[in-house]
């Protein structure tokens, strides 16, 4: 059994905690909405009503955080887990941030004693609720090893990709993909729609060609209907291509492509449409298509 501290009890968090407390792990949560803490503890973990109660003693500590400026304030602000935790704790971010605030973090820890991997994952709210998360890891080989029992409790495909920062790059990798894939399937709908062809029959014949992919496969149904609810909000990914976008330009690569998509989830943002599932780029597509 192990010990863990666990911070940011979302649409992911909440599932992946109760998961670890079904796995026998003492688990003890805190979120800045009581509602979620009162989730953990219905499940099964202990409550904590500050960051400090949730790291005191523990052996890990978990965040799943929306963004870095979250992640800095609960790792590196006053309160938070490297003023709490003690030294020798492994600290999991599991949220999908910069890598140069994943590279940051693991500093600063390191001149406390406390280790840090960087674990974002992919798989979404589906993924969490049914512990098949693709989790990507960043940092030490050693401290890899040693989480990893806990990432199988909550993931199915487990990697250590590199050092530090690594996982997130790799996650940002899979978010252009995303993105890019969820634009060229509307952009499919609505050419198929415009000319007078039905687009499901014709997603379904797609889905059994070379184009075949899991985005076709898990949500051409829901598009070609127009249900967008979240699942993984455009909010979210517009944040996330600003990550790939800074990590283009830290690696100082040239990603057409990825500019174009970041701009395409910038317009669905400005459209209203960011509380919608990131499906719901088809709208802007029509909406450029005067549809
Ligand atoms: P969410 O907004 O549902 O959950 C984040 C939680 O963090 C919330 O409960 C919020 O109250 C809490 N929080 C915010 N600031 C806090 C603070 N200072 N202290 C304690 N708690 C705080 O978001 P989510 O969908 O669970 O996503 C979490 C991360 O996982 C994000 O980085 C997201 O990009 C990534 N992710 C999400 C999905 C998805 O499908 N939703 C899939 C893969 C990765």
């Amino acid at each position: 059994m192990t010990s863990i501290g666990f911070i940011g009890l979302g649409i992911m968090g909440s599932p992946m905690a109760a998961h670890l407390v079904d796995a026998g792990h003492q688990v003890t949560g805190y979120d800045v909405s009581a509602e979620a803490v009162q989730r953990l503890a219905a499940s099964g973990g202990r409550g904590a009503a500050r960051v400090a109660e949730a790291v005191a003693g523990a052996d890990v500590v978990i965040t799943m955080l929306p963004n870095h400026p979250h992640v800095e304030e609960v790792v590196l602000g006053d309160g938070g887990v490297l003023a709490n935790a003690d030294s020798g704790t492994l600290l999991i971010d599991m949220s999908t941030i910069r890598p140069e605030t994943s590279i940051a973090v693991a500093e600063a820890a390191a001149e406390r004693g406390i280790r840090v991997l960087d674990a974002p994952v992919s798989g979404g709210e589906a993924g969490a609720k049914q512990a098949s998360l693709s989790i990507m890891v960043g940092g030490e080989e050693a401290d890899f090893a040693s989480a990893r029992p806990l990432f199988e409790v909550v993931g199915r495909t487990i990697a250590h990709v590199g050092p530090h920062g690594a996982g997130q790059v790799v996650k940002a990798a899979n978010q252009l993909l995303v993105g890019g894939i969820y634009g060229l399937v509307g952009e499919a709908i609505v050419l198929m729609e415009a000319s007078g062809v039905d687009a499901k029959t014709g997603l379904d014949v797609l889905a059994g060609g070379l184009a075949a992919n899991r985005i076709l496969d898990l949500k051409r149904e829901t598009m070609v209907a127009r249900e967008f609810t979240p699942g993984f909000r455009i909010d979210l990914h517009h944040k996330d291509m600003g990550i790939a976008l800074a990590a283009a330009r830290a690696a100082d690569v040239s990603l057409p492509l990825t500019g174009l998509v970041a701009q395409l989830v910038a317009a669905g943002r400005a459209m209203g449409y960011g509380s919608l599932d990131h499906s719901a780029l088809l709208k802007v597509t029509e909406q450029l298509s005067g549809r």
